[in-house]
């Protein structure tokens, strides 16, 4: 009997064979040759991944909050004004890390299932001076998935820095960093990157990095403070050791593998597998009588689905049928109506395989808790779009 389960939740992720292969491998010296051209290949390849050649990346051990946390340090001085548009959860997130680093912050919180109009961000900006914003581009506590291009032109427009969660969505989700002019670009490495948590990675605009050299305060954060890590990842680039923490090497190491996996896939084909891979989930929660958060398609994740519990199906009891049939799923995360719905990661690595057994398995297990629904709809629905 197989032992292990099917992990389709939202991060951590199913990982590449040859990535785990790398985590296991004998750690190396941070100053070896070896580590240094790994280091500085990963930092030239996230580049890439982020379509981003004038921007400055970072690799540092911790998670996407630690990549907030960067963003929000480096930038905020006690007083500046902050905007943060949310759509769930890790909008508020943002809000209060913004706020203990002194920023004055304004919060235009989206309704369930919902985006805030590019307009109501518009009149934000024209009311006040803001020096920053922060958006989420698939905020995992909704799957809703915001368009980041018309929010990094408004930041041009406006002169405010512009800084986006994408800890659901690179690798997954289409993202031009410098066509958009997205100031900041922050991920972990569980998520679509495919590589166990562990790393926070984030791309930064010269013009963010210049207005962190002209900070009047010091960072607040020791850690998280650009002064201590610039020097690093820009003496790694040029193929030289450099050290101010312990790199976390094997991570690392991980990184690169999984970085030129993605590439040789190609972004816009990777893109397009996680589009459709989406559309067969959602497709078959549909035939299946569920509904989605995100109000409408246009707005809905390639990288996860959140769809709502069936009247009269027990949620908890639902999670537990289909981790007996195999698939591990998430529970709600919104405070809100954390009780009221589920979601199933479908990012990096996922194949056509994991999206039919994680259908199987749920249909399965709606048919043992009582739900009404004719057998195999959701299968059908989702070969209908697989293959097309
Ligand atoms: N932002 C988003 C959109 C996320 O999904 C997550 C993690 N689920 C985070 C931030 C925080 O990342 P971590 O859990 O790695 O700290």
């Amino acid at each position: 009997m197989k032992r292990r389960k099917l992990l389709m939740i939202p991060g951590p992720i199913e990982f590449e064979p040859a990535v785990l292969r790398a985590l296991g491998s004998p750690t190396t010296s941070h100053v070896a040759p070896d580590f240094i051209e790994t280091f500085g290949n990963s930092l030239e390849l996230m580049k890439e991944v982020w379509k981003s050649p004038s921007g400055q990346p970072f690799i540092i051990a911790g998670t996407g909050t630690l990549a907030m946390d960067l963003a929000g340090a480096n930038l905020i001085e006690e007083g500046d004004k902050a905007l943060v548009i949310s759509t769930g959860y890790f909008g508020e997130r943002f809000a209060d890390l913004l706020g203990r680093y002194g920023a004055e912050v304004k919060i235009l919180k989206a309704a369930v299932g919902q985006v805030i109009p590019e307009e109501e961000i518009e009149k934000a900006l024209k009311s006040d001076h803001y020096k920053l914003l922060t958006f989420t581009h698939v905020d995992t506590s909704t799957a809703v998935k915001v368009d980041p291009e018309p929010i990094g032109k408004l930041g041009k427009k406006y002169g405010v820095l512009t800084i986006l969660d994408g800890v659901c969505s690179v690798a997954g989700e289409e993202i031009e960093q410098d066509e958009w002019g997205i100031d900041v670009v922050l991920t972990a490495s569980q998520k679509a990157i495919g590589v166990p948590p562990g790393l926070a990675l984030l791309v930064v605009s010269e013009k963010a990095i210049e207005v962190w050299r002209n900070r009047k305060s010091p960072v607040l954060n020791y850690y998280a403070d650009w002064t201590n890590w610039l020097p690093i990842m820009t003496a790694y680039a040029e193929r030289k050791s450099s050290y101010f923490g312990t790199p976390a090497v094997n991570l690392v190491a991980a990184l690169e593998v999984s970085l030129k996996l993605i590439l040789e896939e190609g972004m816009d084909e990777r893109i397009k597998r996680h589009e459709k891979i989406a559309e067969a989930f959602r497709k078959s929660f549909i035939a299946m009588g569920l509904e989605m958060i995100p109000q409408n398609k246009n707005i809905c994740a390639n990288t996860l689905s959140a769809p709502y519990y069936p009247e009269g199906v027990d949620g908890a009891a639902l999670l537990k049928e289909i981790g007996k049939n195999g698939v591990i799923l998430a529970g709600g995360l919104l405070p809100e109506i954390r009780a009221n719905y589920f979601r199933v990661g479908h990012m990096g690595a996922v194949n056509q395989s994991d999206a039919l057994a994680t259908i199987g398995a749920l249909e399965a297990a709606l048919q043992k808790c009582g739900h009404q629904a004719e057998a195999g709809v959701g299968i059908t629905a989702a070969l209908q779009v697989l293959n097309s």
